[in-house]
This record gives structure tokens, sequence and C-alpha cells, in this order.
């Protein structure tokens, strides 16, 4: 079995998270890398856990310095993933990258094995009841979000696999279905 690396990419608000945090507590063969971003910590986020919170500054020093894998800028905030987290990880784990669309595409160019996934709502109903349900951001940046979604969806035919997040155990175990049949090639 080999250790391989997933891009795991969907609208905001579709459940990325929930996924990513459920997989890996039911996993020790998975690691997650945690990207650096300049946006403000929302309530109950860790700094080293759920990202690394930069100042605008030093990420672009890091960006300069050619210490990420690819990044972006989104909704006005850099985004980031640190390369050798994801190099040093793989010789023990698989590793999951939780990124954009374009993020992903751009792993996929430097790491041609990579794995695409794309996480999308049972409905675009239901995706605009979780985004409000989470309570994190201002009416402003759901609007931003929701702007998005189209767009994000519109690109899952460039992607490995599209999961629909309906029940969460359903798509955990669909995850868990791909993470072994990949590992298994
Ligand atoms: P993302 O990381 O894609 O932006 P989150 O993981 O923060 O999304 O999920 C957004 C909201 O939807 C959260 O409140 C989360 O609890 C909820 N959620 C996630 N998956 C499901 C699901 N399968 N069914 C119902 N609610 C869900
Ligand atoms: P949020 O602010 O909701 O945590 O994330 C906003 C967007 O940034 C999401 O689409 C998320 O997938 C994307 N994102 C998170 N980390 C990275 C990263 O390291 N690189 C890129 N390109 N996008 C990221």
């Amino acid at each position: 079995m080999r250790n391989i690396l997933m891009a795991i990419s969907g609208p905001s608000g579709v459940g990325k998270g929930t996924l990513v945090k459920e997989l890996i507590s039911a996993r020790t063969d998975v690691a997650v890398s945690v990207s650096c971003t300049t946006r403000a910590p929302r309530e109950g986020e860790k700094d080293g856990k759920d990202y690394f919170f930069l100042t605008r500054e030093e990420f672009l020093r890091r960006a300069a310095e050619g210490e990420f894998l690819e990044y972006d800028e989104h909704f006005g905030n850099y985004y980031g993933t640190p390369k050798s987290f994801v190099r040093e990880t793989l010789r023990e784990k698989s590793v999951i990258l939780e990124i954009d669309v374009v993020g992903a595409l751009n792993a996929k160019k430097v790491f041609p094995d990579c794995v695409l996934i794309m996480i999308v709502p049972p409905s675009a109903e239901e995706l605009k009841k979780r985004l409000r349900g989470r309570h994190s951001e201002t009416e402003e940046q759901i609007q931003t979000r929701l702007a998005r979604i189209d767009y994000e969806l519109s690109q899952k035919h460039l992607y490995d696999y599209v999961v629909v997040n309906d029940a969460l155990e359903s798509a955990l175990s669909r995850l868990e279905g791909i993470l072994d049949a990949e590992k298994r090639k």
C-alpha cells in the first residue's frame, strides 16, 4: 500500500472541514496538511491546527522564498500549502490537502499523482442552509462565497472523484473507499 496525496475541494459550507476531521480521527494512516492563511481565525480555530495564521508580510515573504507548494488569494486573503510538510509527511502517511479548485489543479501539476476529490452538496438549498447555519461569516461574506458556488461546481469534470455529502456517515465511507482503492493501486 502506498501513501497518496489527495486534494479535497468543494464550495464553502459543503462540509469539507467536517469530513476531513472525521476521516483523520477514523484513520491513523492519514494526515491533513495545515495551510497558511492571512485571514483572521474563526471562533474556536487554533493556530497550527486549523491554519497557520500569518500576517500578509510574513505570508508574502514565505511565498517569495518558495515555501509553498501552491498558494492563491480568496476573498481578499492569501492561502497556501507548505511544501516541506507535505513532502515529509508523505514518507509516513497519506496526506489530504483541503484546497479550492485552482489550488488543487496547481498541486496536481507539482504532484501528478495527486488524487482530486470534489465534495458536492445534495442540493443548492442545503448548501446555503449549511453555510448560514455555521454562523461564522457576515452576510456580505456569505454572499461572496455563494457567488463562487457555480464556478466551483462547474469544474467537477476535472476531478478524479465526486462525492455527494448527503448523510455524513455515507459520504465518509465513500471517501474511505476512494482512499483505500487509491492506496492499493
Ligand atoms: P466547509 O469546510 O466545506 O466550508 P464545514 O465543514 O464547515 O464546510 O461545514 C459547514 C456546515 O455544515 C457546518 O455547520 C457542518 O456542521 C455542517 N455539515 C457538514 N456536513 C454535513 C452533513 N453531511 N449534513 C448536515 N450538515 C453538515
Ligand atoms: P476558509 O476561509 O473557508 O477556511 O477557506 C476559504 C477557501 O480557501 C476555501 O475554498 C479553501 O478550500 C481555500 N483554501 C484553504 N487552504 C488553502 C490552500 O492552502 N491553498 C489554496 N489554494 N486554497 C486554500
